[in-house]
């Protein structure tokens, strides 16, 4: 058996650095390895109208921005598979299957799905196509035999469940689907980048973030009012490195190479954070440098997506060429976890002979 990717990411808005380096960054090192037979990337439209049932032209419009934030990022349609959810709808009744073998309280536990719906005001009345979005996932990820599924921190708990499926399944029905592994970024701060305000999640949702496509200017702006320890008032006080979001983002982007180039005082970003958990570094000079490493990790993807944006009904054009292939992907499991139920009846030439000699 082969090796073979499946990720994805919700059409509600561009894509923002906090997916760059959670996901999007390592989807394309792993493309480029060239160790995986398959790579699926999934822009998931049903799964965003779960919670933005009202608002579908919301998701309609960020489709094409997604694509152009993956093409941008470098994500190859030659090498991977680019489609979106709702165009595969082999992904809704492997759900139809699914639902019966999980119980309301295991998803009741699901600590991101409590978060969520804290966080949309959903605990009164929580749409049952959201509520149930973990059994939706586990679908797109068993639909194409995914071994690996690289995400941030957030889909953990999605990623459980589906392995709890896939071994329910197999063991009512036998051996049919496969059990997938979750690859967390390997730095640590990757795991769940904070938005620019300090909240714990640079979050679509949240409005606190630092898009792929965004100008140079707009991100200088926000780097410069982002949020940091707030009792390093004066230049002379000891500052907090812990919580603070700029020392975060530079953990997550900054690399020895840019204190030769932007910050030349400093040797490493150890030595920076020494000198500002003593005293006597502004932050202003901090949220600068910053400022330069992202406007060079931006520029290029920023370039990119202004050259695809060129030609949108060639993004379509993939879109559709790579939901199609997904979709044959899709039907062979489906076909699988049909004859593995037994409801293939029409195949099933055993059964048929076998009612044939009942009634005979
Ligand atoms: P929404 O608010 O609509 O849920 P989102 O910003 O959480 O949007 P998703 O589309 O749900 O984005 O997530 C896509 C992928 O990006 C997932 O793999 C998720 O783990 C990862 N991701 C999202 N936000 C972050 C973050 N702040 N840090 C690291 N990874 C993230
Ligand atoms: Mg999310």
């Amino acid at each position: 058996m082969g090796k073979i990717i499946l990720t994805g990411d919700r059409p509600t808005g561009r894509l923002h650095i906090g997916h760059y380096v959670g996901s999007l960054k390592r989807r394309v090192e792993l493309q480029n390895s060239g160790e995986y037979d398959r790579i699926f990337i999934m822009i998931a439209d049903a799964q965003a109208l779960t919670d933005n049932a009202d608002n579908p032209e919301k998701v309609r419009q960020n489709i094409i921005e997604v694509a152009l934030d993956y093409l941008a990022c470098g994500l190859d349609p030659t090498k991977s598979t680019l489609f979106i959810q709702s165009q595969v709808s082999e992904l809704c009744e492997l759900t139809f299957f699914y639902m019966n073998l999980v119980t309301v309280s295991r998803l009741q536990r699901n600590p991101t799905v409590k978060s969520e719906i804290q966080m949309r005001n959903f605990e009164s009345s929580i749409p049952v196509g959201f509520f149930t979005y973990p059994i939706s996932q586990a679908s797109d990820i068993t639909a194409f035999k995914a071994t690996t599924v690289p995400v941030g921190e957030d889909q953990e708990p999605m990623i459980e469940q589906t392995r709890e499926i896939v071994r329910k399944f197999n063991s009512i029905y036998g051996e049919t689907l496969v059990e997938p592994d979750i690859l967390l970024p390997d730095n640590k701060v990757c795991l769940r980048l904070p938005g620019t305000d300090g909240k714990a999640k640079m979050s679509k949702s949240l409005g606190n973030c630092i898009y792929l496509a965004e100008e140079p200017e707009e991100i200088r702006k926000k780097v410069m009012s982002m949020y940091t320890d707030p009792d390093h008032i004066k230049v002379e006080d000891p500052g907090k490195v812990e919580g603070n979001t700029v020392f975060t983002y530079l953990d997550a982007f900054c690399r020895p190479e840019h204190f030769g180039k932007y910050l030349p005082d400093y040797q490493s970003l150890d030595e920076l954070k020494a000198h500002y958990m003593k005293g006597g570094l502004g932050d202003v000079k901090v949220k600068k440098f910053l400022n330069a490493v992202l406007q060079e990790e931006l520029e290029p993807i920023r370039n990119r997506r202004k050259e695809f944006q060129k030609d949108i009904p060639y993004v379509y054009q993939v879109l559709k060429q790579g939901s199609m292939e997904a979709q044959k992907a899709a039907a062979q499991t489906l076909a699988d976890v049909k004859s593995a139920m037994k409801i293939n009846y029409f195949d099933d030439v055993d059964l048929i002979s076998a009612q044939s000699e009942k009634y005979r």
